[in-house]
C-alpha cells in the first residue's frame, strides 16, 4: 500500500501494512520479538533487519501505515509521544531557535523550559492564531522550527496550517504539527504543508487507554529524516514490537471510532454550549469558536477534545468533575471512555490553565447517557 494511494482514509487505515503474513498466510501481522536477526559471517543483512533497536518488521509495518494515512512519505515511531517530540527538538542543531504555541501540550512546555536549553536551543511561545506575530517572531532572528498544535491543549485553540507553513518557508524553518487531537483522518498537515507530524499514539490511534506510543510522519525522506532516525536508534527510545502491534490494531478502526467520537462530541457542545451553569465551551466545531473557519477549512470534522469553562469557577468546576459517574477523572484522552479532568489541579506548582476549567476527552458510550450524566452533575 503506497503513501500516494487514492482509497478513501477508513479503507487504508484497514489496508496499510496489513498484507498477510508471507510464511504462514496469518491475517493478522505476527509480533516479531526478536531482538537480532541472523546475518552473514562478514555482517552481511538477509533480512533487512539487523537489531530490534534499529528496525524491526513489527514496526515497519505500523510506520507503513502512518506514513500512508498522513499522506508522508516516512514515518518513524517512539517509545511515547514525548520521546517522538524530543526526537524531532533533539535533532536540532545547537543555538536554533524555536516557536512553540502558547497554549499546548504540558509536556512540551517542560521540555522547553527544562531541557531545549541545556542544548542552548531557546523555544517562545507565540499565539499561533495570530500571523502577524508569528510573522513578527521570525523576522525578529532566525528560526529554526515552528512548531504547532492544531487543535491545541488544553483551550482547543486552532490555527491555520497552510498559512503557517508559508511562514515557515519564507524564513527558512521547518513546520512541525502535532496532529495528536485531530489524527489523519480528520486533518492531514502534510498536505496543508507540514514538514513533519506529530503523533502521541497513545491517545487515539491505540484507542483503548492501554497502550503507550509516538510517532512522526516526514513530508519527505531527506537528511532531516535520517538524522532523526538514527538518533531513535543510538539514543534507544524505540516502541517495543507489542506495543506497536496494538497501535497497529487501533489504526484498523481508528476512522469509524473518529465518527462516533466526533459525533457524540458535537451533541455533548450543544448541550454543554446553552447550559446556565456554563461559561463557554472551547470547541471548535461550535460557530462561536475563534477559530471555526480554519477548523472547518482543513478539518473534516471537530474532533472529541474540548474543554467547559464553569460560571461558578473552580469550586464549580471541581464539584461537577466530581459529580459526574461516566466521566472518569484521568488524565490522557482519545479511549473508549469518555474521560475528564481538572487540569489545573495536575499541572504542578505553576498551573497555567485556567481554574475554572475542564478538559474532557468524549468517548464512545451512547450519546443520551453522556448528557444525561452532565445533566445530573451540573446543578
Ligand atoms: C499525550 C500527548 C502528548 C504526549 O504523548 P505521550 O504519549 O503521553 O508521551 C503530546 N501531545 C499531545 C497533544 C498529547 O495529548
Amino acid at each position: 500500500m503506497s503513501a500516494t494511494s487514492t482509497l478513501h482514509p477508513a479503507t487504508l487505515a484497514v489496508h496499510a501494512g496489513a498484507e498477510p503474513d508471507a510464511e504462514t498466510g496469518a491475517v493478522a501481522p505476527p509480533i516479531h520479538l526478536a531482538t537480532t536477526f541472523r546475518h552473514g559471517p562478514a555482517g552481511e543483512r538477509q533480512s533487512g533487519y539487523e537489531y530490534q533497536r534499529e528496525g524491526n518488521p513489527t514496526q515497519d509495518r505500523l510506520e507503513t501505515a502512518l506514513a500512508t494515512l498522513e499522506g508522508g512519505a516516512g514515518a518513524l515511531v517512539f517509545a511515547s509521544g514525548m520521546a517522538a517530540i524530543s526526537g524531532v527538538l533533539e535533532a536540532l542543531p545547537p543555538g536554533s531557535r524555536i516557536l512553540i504555541p502558547d497554549d499546548c501540550y504540558s509536556g512540551l512546555r517542560y521540555l522547553a523550559a527544562e531541557f531545549l536549553p541545556e542544548r542552548d536551543v531557546h523555544a517562545i511561545a507565540v499565539d499561533m492564531a495570530d500571523l502577524p506575530a508569528v510573522e513578527a517572531a521570525c523576522a525578529a532572528a532566525p528560526v529554526a522550527l515552528i512548531w504547532v498544535e492544531t487543535p491545541s491543549n488544553p483551550l482547543l485553540k486552532v490555527c491555520d496550517v497552510a498559512a503557517l507553513s508559508r511562514i515557515a518557508r519564507a524564513h527558512g524553518a521547518l513546520l512541525a504539527c502535532d496532529n495528536t487531537f485531530a489524527t489523519p483522518v480528520l486533518q492531514r498537515p502534510v498536505s496543508l504543508g507540514a514538514d513533519v507530524v506529530m503523533h502521541s499514539t497513545t491517545k487515539y490511534f491505540g484507542g483503548h487507554s492501554d497502550v503507550l506510543g509516538g510517532a512522526l510522519v516526514f513530508a519527505r525522506r531527506d537528511d532531516f529524516f535520517d538524522r532523526v532516525a538514527h538518533r531513535r536508534h543510538i539514543t534507544g527510545a524505540v516502541l517495543a514490537p507489542f506495543n506497536a502491534w496494538l497501535t497497529l490494531r487501533g489504526c484498523r478502526s481508528l476512522p469509524a471510532r473518529m465518527a462516533l467520537h466526533c459525533a457524540n462530541a458535537r451533541r455533548l457542545a450543544d448541550f454543554l454550549a446553552t447550559h446556565p451553569a456554563i461559561k463557554r465551551v472551547n470547541y471548535p466545531g461550535l460557530a462561536a469558536h475563534a477559530g471555526h473557519a480554519v477548523a472547518a477549512r482543513q478539518m473534516s470534522d471537530y474532533g472529541a477534545m474540548m474543554s467547559i469553562q464553569l460560571r461558578g469557577g473552580r469550586e464549580a468546576a471541581l464539584s461537577t468533575a466530581g459529580k459526574l459517574r461516566l466521566f472518569t477523572n484521568a488524565t490522557s484522552l482519545g479511549g473508549c471512555e469518555s474521560l475528564i479532568e481538572h487540569r489545573a489541579s495536575v499541572e504542578g506548582a505553576h498551573p497555567v490553565s485556567p481554574q475554572d476549567l475542564l478538559r474532557i476527552s468524549v468517548g464512545l458510550e451512547h450519546i443520551d447517557d453522556l448528557v444525561a450524566d452532565f445533566e445530573q452533575a451540573l446543578v
